[in-house]
C-alpha cells in the first residue's frame, strides 16, 4: 500500500538524501497515486529537517475518480446490516489501540503535542469508533398518533449519501474519527480529504479501517491542497453532505460554495473567554488558564484565550499566572515534561509572531515571553514561549480576533455584567468558562454566556465522546452538533412514512 523512494530534498544550499517512505491516496479499495504524480512533504514541526513522509498532491481529477467510488459502494453499504457495519468498525478500533504507540510517535513528529497527548488521541479515536459502533445501532425513527385505526404513521430514518470529510492539523486523528464513524454506521460513504500538515496520521486510520474489513468504496482517501481540491469536494453534485472542521474563513467559503441540497457541518474558530470572579479559587484559575491556554501550545480550537478578571484579584492573579507559565518546560514533544511543544507549521508561527506585535503596538503589554525560541536545539523548530498579555482592551485585535496559539490576553473588569459584556462582545461563541465558588453566579453564568460549550471551573478545552459538541455565532454553523448521539443526526435524514392495512 505504500512505497519506499529514495528522495533529494533540497534545502537551502545542501542537498540531503533522505530515505522517505511515500504514501498513496486510497479509491475504491486501492491505494493509488495521484495523476498529478506530483507529491509533497509533512515535516517535523520540531525539527523540520525530519521529512515524516511524502504524500499525493493530488488534484479535481483524483477528487472525481474518489467521489465516483464513494457513489458506486453507497448502494450497498447502506443495506449492509448495522451489526457488520458495527463490526468493522469495533476492528478498526482494535487496531488503533494494538499500533498506539507507533501511531503516537507518528503523530508528534507530524504536529508537534506531546507523545503523552498524541497516545491519547489514538485511544479516544479507538473509543469514538466503538462509541458509535453501538449508538448507531439505537437511532430510531417515532410513530405519530392519527384519527385512521388502520394507519400506521412514523419516520424512518436513512443515509444521506457521499460525504466530504474536510479536517484540520490540530486533531489530526480524533477529529476525523468522530465524523468518519457517525458517517459510516449509518450507512454513508465518505470521501476524506485531510490538513496537508498531517496526512500520515489520516492514512493510518484509512488503513485501520481497510484492515478491518470495509468494502472497497466506502471509505475514500485524497491528500492535497485545498485549493487544488477542495472545491469538487464541496461542489460535485454527488456530495450530499459536508463535515468540516477549520478555520472560520474556510467554513464560510464552503457554506457559500455549497449547493443547497448539500447538508453542511462547519465547527470553526473560537476567541474562548474564562471569566475570574473575585471568589475564585485562584490557584485553580491559574491552572485552568495554563491548562486551557497553553495546552497543545495553545492550539485547540476551544483554548483559552481571553482571561477576564475582576478588578481587586487581578494583580495577585497575574502574578501566580507568571510564576506559574515561567515552569512550563518547552521543547520536543518526545522529551519528558515537556509541556509546551512547537507551534505546528511555519504559517502558525509567522501568524502568532504577528499578534504579538499587533498586540503591543494596539497599546496592550507583554507582561510574559511572546518570544522566538531559535537558539541550540531549537533551531530547526517553531518554537515560541507562551504569552501573557495585560492591559488588554476589549477593543484590542488580540482580545477579538482568532489567534490560535499560546496568547493569554487578560482584561480587567470593575463587575460580572462588565465581564459577560466583554465576554460576548465578539463574533466567536465556541466555548467558554467561569472560575466562582458562588453557585448562584456559576448558574447565571450558564444562561447569559453565548458559548455552545459552558464550563464552571474546569478548562475551557475538552469534551466528551459522549457529549455534543459545537459552537454558537461564528463558531459554528449550529446546524447540527457533532460527537455524542446527536452527532449521528447530521448523517441521516427523516422519510415519513404512512401505512394503510
Ligand atoms: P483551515 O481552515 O486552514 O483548514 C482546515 C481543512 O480545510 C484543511 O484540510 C484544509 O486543507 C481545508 N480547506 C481550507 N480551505 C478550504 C476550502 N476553501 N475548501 C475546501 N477545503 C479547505 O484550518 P487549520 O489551520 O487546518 O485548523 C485551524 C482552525 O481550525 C482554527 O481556526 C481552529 O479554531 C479550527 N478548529 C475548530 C474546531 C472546532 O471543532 N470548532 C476544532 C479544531 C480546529
Amino acid at each position: 500500500m505504500t512505497a519506499r523512494f529514495l528522495i533529494r530534498l533540497e534545502k537551502g544550499d545542501s542537498l540531503l538524501t533522505t530515505k522517505i517512505e511515500t504514501f498513496n491516496n486510497y479509491i475504491n479499495g486501492e491505494w493509488t497515486q495521484s495523476v498529478t504524480n506530483k507529491l509533497f512533504y509533512s515535516i517535523n514541526p520540531a525539527n523540520t529537517e525530519d521529512v515524516v513522509g511524502a504524500f499525493q498532491a493530488s488534484n479535481e481529477e483524483d477528487v472525481k475518480l474518489a467521489i465516483e467510488s464513494a457513489s458506486k459502494a453507497f448502494p450497498n453499504w447502506a443495506k449492509t446490516a448495522p451489526s457488520k457495519r458495527a463490526a468493522i468498525l469495533n476492528r478498526a478500533a482494535d487496531i488503533l489501540e494494538q499500533n498506539a504507540d507507533q501511531y503516537a510517535e507518528e503523530l508528534t513528529r507530524e504536529e508537534g503535542k506531546h507523545v503523552k497527548d498524541a497516545k491519547n488521541e489514538v485511544i479516544r479515536s479507538a473509543q469514538t469508533l466503538r462509541f458509535y459502533a453501538i449508538e448507531g445501532q439505537t437511532l430510531t425513527g417515532e410513530t405519530f398518533p392519527n384519527d385512521d385505526p388502520n394507519m400506521k404513521v412514523s419516520t424512518e430514518r436513512e443515509p444521506l449519501g457521499v460525504v466530504s470529510v474536510i479536517t484540520p492539523w490540530n486533531f489530526p486523528l480524533s477529529i476525523p474519527a468522530r465524523k468518519i464513524a457517525p458517517a459510516l454506521i449509518t450507512g454513508n460513504t465518505v470521501v476524506f480529504k485531510p490538513s496537508s500538515d498531517t496526512p500520515l496520521i489520516a492514512v493510518r486510520l484509512v488503513e485501520a479501517l481497510q484492515l478491518a474489513g470495509i468494502p472497497n468504496g466506502v471509505i475514500n482517501f485524497v491528500t492535497g491542497k485545498a485549493s487544488d481540491v477542495g472545491d469538487l469536494l464541496v461542489t460535485h453534485p454527488a456530495i450530499r453532505a459536508i463535515t468540516f472542521t477549520g478555520s472560520t474563513a474556510a467554513g464560510e467559503d464552503i457554506h457559500k460554495k455549497s449547493s443547497f441540497t448539500t447538508r453542511t457541518q462547519m465547527e470553526l474558530g473560537g476567541k474562548n473567554p474564562l471569566i475570574v470572579m473575585d471568589d475564585a479559587d485562584l490557584d485553580l484559575a491559574v491552572d485552568l488558564t495554563v491548562n486551557g491556554g497553553f495546552s497543545l501550545t495553545g492550539q485547540a480550537c476551544t483554548g483559552t484565550s481571553r482571561v477576564i478578571v475582576l478588578k481587586n484579584v487581578k494583580e495577585q492573579f497575574v502574578q501566580k499566572l507568571i510564576e506559574k507559565t515561567a515552569s512550563l518546560k518547552i521543547g520536543n514533544g518526545f522529551e519528558e515534561g515537556v509541556k509546551i511543544g512547537p507551534l505546528a507549521n511555519e504559517k502558525q508561527l509567522k501568524n502568532v509572531l504577528k499578534y504579538i506585535e499587533i498586540g503591543k503596538e494596539d497599546g496592550a503589554a507583554l507582561a510574559f515571553g511572546g518570544e522566538r525560541i531559535d537558539a541550540g536545539v531549537f533551531g530547526n523548530g517553531y518554537f515560541v514561549s507562551p504569552a501573557i498579555f495585560t492591559n488588554v482592551k476589549s477593543n484590542h485585535r488580540i482580545a477579538k480576533e482568532e489567534i490560535f496559539g499560546p496568547v493569554v490576553a487578560i482584561i480587567e473588569v470593575d463587575s460580572y455584567e462588565e465581564a459577560i459584556k466583554i465576554a460576548n462582545e465578539v463574533e466567536y461563541g465556541l466555548s467558554a468558562g467561569i472560575v466562582t465558588n458562588n453557585l448562584k453566579t456559576a448558574n447565571q453564568f450558564t444562561k447569559d454566556i453565548q458559548a455552545g460549550t459552558v464550563k464552571v471551573n474546569r478548562t475551557t478545552t475538552g469534551n466528551l465522546i459522549n457529549a455534543p459538541f459545537g459552537g454558537l455565532k461564528k463558531s459554528s454553523t449550529s446546524t447540527f452538533r457533532e460527537s455524542g448521539r446527536v452527532g449521528l443526526e447530521f448523517f441521516t435524514q427523516l422519510k415519513t412514512v404512512y401505512i394503510g392495512y
